[in-house]
């Protein structure tokens, strides 16, 4: 149980509707910064604007899967208001308060380092982003689909990157017909995508593995299609770029070519928020729980 417990959960998409859901379930008590237009009410939970919270009640912050962006403004799908976290709001929270954030950027770990706060990203932890996956593949052929006027089976689709998401889109895509290839760097993922039946090439040969794709899925968050290899690749192939902004596709170059490449951000919130949600609820509970058991033997 989080009973005592006072959380801020500032902004979101509908993935965090189920974190608010399970959180006030286990007692917290949460201010919602960010959700005026949400027409959902929460027992235990209260719409507050950012200028009227007392910080210094708080004891964690729940920031969307993105975070903040370069200047510390929160993403408000449930909002117009534009709500930035600040030096300041940090400054002014207990020294055990704990942001919790799906990922980070040079500006939220600079201002958590510079105010002495952790900072814990959901998604560096291989069960989330594992589980994660799951809905991120759904996204993926779902974008597939939507976006070609040929089958996946049959098709000829080469998945760049051997992570979390690398592996399970390389499996789905083998599992719906598709000759799949991958690319990876490390010799032991080139081991692993042998094991997985599929075909392995090393990323150093990007530029001739490219020739004869129908789709390209990219996972590596730095610029691996660059122009060069995107000057290779036929001029039908679909991209979609799943890496974290801002992807790893010179975009530029692709529309010159009139290659259809799509960033294809935050699928999970897109396709299955509320499985997505959970995924990030249990383990925030989990996490906010062992918090609060610390800070009592703390007291002790
Ligand atoms: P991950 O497990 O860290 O995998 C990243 C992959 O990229 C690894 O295979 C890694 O290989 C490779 N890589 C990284 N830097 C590289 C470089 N400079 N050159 C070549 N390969 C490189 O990450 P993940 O969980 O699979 O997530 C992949 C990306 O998708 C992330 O950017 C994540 O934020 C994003 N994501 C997007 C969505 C969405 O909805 N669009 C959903 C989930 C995740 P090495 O081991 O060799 O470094």
């Amino acid at each position: 149980m989080l009973t005592g417990m006072q959380i801020a959960v500032i902004g979101g998409d509908a993935r965090q509707l189920e974190i608010i859901r399970k959180l006030t379930e286990l007692d917290a008590r949460l201010s919602l910064i960010g959700f005026e237009q949400l027409d959902h009410a929460f027992t235990g939970a209260v719409k507050e604007k950012i200028n009227e919270i007392d910080f210094s009640t708080i004891d964690a912050f729940i920031l969307p899967v993105a975070g903040t962006n370069l200047q510390g403004q929160v993403e408000t799908i449930f909002s117009n208001e534009k709500v930035v976290l600040t030096e300041d709001i940090l400054a002014s929270t207990p020294s055990h308060c704990t942001i919790y954030s799906g990922i980070t950027n040079p500006f939220l770990t600079g201002l958590t380092t510079k105010a002495n706060r952790r900072l814990v990203q959901l998604f560096a932890r291989d069960d989330v982003a594992i589980y994660n996956s799951i809905p991120t593949v759904e996204g993926t052929i779902m974008m597939a689909i939507q976006h070609t006027d040929f089958t996946i089976h049959g098709s000829n689709v080469a998945v760049l990157g051997l992570g979390r998401c690398g592996m399970s889109v390389a499996r789905a895509f083998h599992a719906l017909g598709a000759k799949v290839k991958v690319g990876a760097r490390k010799s032991e993922h080139l081991a692993r995508i042998t094991e997985m039946g599929v075909t392995p090439f090393h990323l150093n040969d990007l530029e001739t593995e490219v020739r004869n794709t129908d789709i390209i899925i990219n996972t590596i968050p730095h610029l691996v299609l660059s122009a060069a290899v995107l000057s290779k690749i036929p001029v039908h192939t679909l991209i979609i770029d799943i890496a974290s902004k801002p992807g790893g596709t010179d975009f530029r170059y692709a529309e010159k070519r009139g290659i259809k490449a799509l960033l294809a951000p935050s699928l999970p919130g897109i396709v299955a928020p509320k499985t997505a949600g959970q995924i990030l609820a249990d383990v925030l509970a989990q996490l906010l729980e062992e918090d609060l058991k610390r800070r009592k033997e703390n007291k002790k």
